[in-house]
């Protein structure tokens, strides 16, 4: 068995230590932020320094893919994530009023995700991992790779890493889980091996998210609206927490000034209370907030590639998680795709045991096609989220469609979103692509689905407008305004 080094306590790092452990394999994980696990999910969410992963303070939604692989993989992780109070998302038992057939299918079963705040999800990952036996966590900020003399097959090959202050760590193989603001590129740079062929397309969002707790007797609301929906101006959702917990997140441009004001407490109530699908959560009477607004900016989709001229830039190291490959937070894709990530990097090292090279080549390869499909839909979304505003669009061959961006995001709209609303077998398709269950390519190659939505898209005009989601973007400003002049 291997002794296994991961740079980062985050999902992906969590995820690596359990599914190499529960393969046998001595692991430990190197933590930078340095704060003890705290005793109950709401002390994590209070006082869980997370100075390394700030995103951990934002609403979060578990997808049914990761949910499934907990499900089939971690069965008691699962478990503890509803001790600790997280609640099933059970899709089918909640579809649009507008479904007439609501008979259930095969499948049905797997269209369930989970719904707790992420502090929650982390701090079970984070116990069940170090309770594997073969887990260590320790604390310290990994600075530098430490390559040994020969490589392999002329292949540069790392093993370990160097803290800072001087400190050395050795093990067979390192995983490097340490998020988006991973320096891999550089410290692979430093040790003569690369280069790394990275792509990185700016969401142009500023995500904001609040949480709220019900009042004692009270309870979540009957909903009356769409509890997550897209004003071209602004997005919004309301994420079902743990523990009598709710979030609300709007997404806004990041090149909206005028907008930037709802990052405030008072602003930011005021829209939610302009929009009807949020209005019934946020009533004094049914909760209170229990955080300001959480601000992040600057995110962005990004792919990295650790093959060159079909040789891997070195062996001994993986790239697992955002570190690897990052999606738009909107998407809601990070944390499924980073456990994924994970248990797929222990299935190639389980198989290519004896061989880095063929490890490092299988994981590039299993990474392109499971995971990498996801940063290049999450970027060709941007684009279609773009057009229409005054919003440069990217030109990168990835952004590419088979039809332009334009009328993509009218048969998104005008076709694939009232299909999905009437249609059984169009809403299943959503769903599965929504929670990762399908590639992402896979509505689009049904050609059952594509008949149903192309149908719905042609008959558009005889449809009524739906009705809108909330105030158009000067109705909102004039409100604010009125709302700052009270
Ligand atoms: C605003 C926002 C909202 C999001 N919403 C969702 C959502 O709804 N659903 C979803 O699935 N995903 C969401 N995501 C994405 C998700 O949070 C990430 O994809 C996920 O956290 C990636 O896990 P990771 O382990 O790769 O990185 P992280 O979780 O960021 O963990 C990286 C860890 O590495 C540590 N570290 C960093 N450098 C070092 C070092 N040098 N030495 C030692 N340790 C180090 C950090 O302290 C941190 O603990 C969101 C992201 C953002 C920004």
């Amino acid at each position: 068995m291997a002794a296994v080094l991961v740079i980062g306590a985050g999902i992906a790092g969590l995820g690596s230590a359990l599914a190499l452990s529960q393969r046998g394999h001595e692991v430990v994980v190197v933590e930078r932020d340095t704060t003890s696990v705290p005793d109950s999910p709401d002390a994590a969410f209070e006082q869980w320094e997370r100075r390394g992963a700030p995103q951990v303070h934002h609403s979060h939604a578990f997808l049914a893919r990761l949910r499934n692989l907990l499900r089939d993989r971690a069965p008691d992780v699962l478990a503890h994530l509803h001790d600790a109070g997280a609640s099933e998302v059970r899709f089918i038992d909640q579809p649009p009023v507008t479904l007439e057939d609501r008979s259930p299918r095969p499948g049905d079963e797997d269209l369930v995700a989970l719904a707790c705040r992420r502090t929650t999800f982390e701090w079970v990952l984070r116990r069940d991992t170090l309770a594997a036996g073969n887990v260590r966590l320790m604390e310290g900020s990994v600075e530098r790779l430490l390559p040994d003399g020969d490589g392999h097959a002329g292949v540069p090959n790392v093993v370990g890493v160097g803290l800072a202050g001087g400190a050395e760590l050795r093990a067979d193989l390192v995983i490097d889980a340490s998020g988006v603001r991973s320096p891999l590129p550089r410290w692979l740079a430093e040790m003569g091996a690369g280069p790394v062929a990275e792509k990185e397309k700016d969401t142009g969002i500023i995500y904001s998210s609040r949480f709220y707790r019900l009042l004692p007797d009270q309870q979540l609301p009957v909903q009356e609206g769409p509890v997550l929906g897209d004003l071209d101006y602004l997005k919004y959702a309301v994420f079902v927490g743990d523990n009598r917990t709710f979030s609300i997140t709007f997404g806004l441009h990041a090149g909206d000034a005028e907008l930037r004001q709802l990052l405030r407490p008072s602003p930011f109530t005021v829209v939610a209370q302009s929009l009807p699908g949020l209005r019934p959560w946020i009533q004094p009477t049914r909760c209170e907030p229990i955080t300001g607004v959480e601000v992040m900016a600057r995110l962005v989709n990004r792919r990295r590639r650790f093959v060159n001229g079909g040789h891997p830039v070195a062996t001994g190291i993986f790239a697992v998680g955002d570190s690897a490959i990052c999606t738009n937070p909107l998407y809601g894709r990070g944390c499924s795709l980073a456990m994924v990530h994970a248990y797929l990097l222990a299935d190639v090292l389980e198989e290519h045991a004896h061989d880095p090279v063929r490890a490092a080549l299988a994981f590039a390869a299993v990474t392109r096609d499971e995971i990498e499909p996801w940063y290049t839909a999450s970027v060709a979304q941007d684009r279609q989220n773009r057009t229409g505003l005054d919003i440069p669009l990217g030109d990168d061959e990835e952004d590419e469609q088979p039809v332009d961006a334009q009328t993509m995001r009218s048969i998104m709209r005008d076709g694939l979103l009232p299909a999905a609303g009437t249609d059984p077998v169009v809403y299943r398709a959503f769903l599965r692509a929504f929670n990762l269950l399908d590639q992402p390519n896979a509505i689009m190659a049904d050609a059952e689905v594509v008949g149903r939505v192309m149908v719905a898209w042609q008959t558009r005009h005889q449809r009524p407008p739906p009705a809108p989601l909330g105030p158009q973007r000067d109705e909102m400003l004039r409100i604010l305004a009125r709302s700052a002049a009270a």
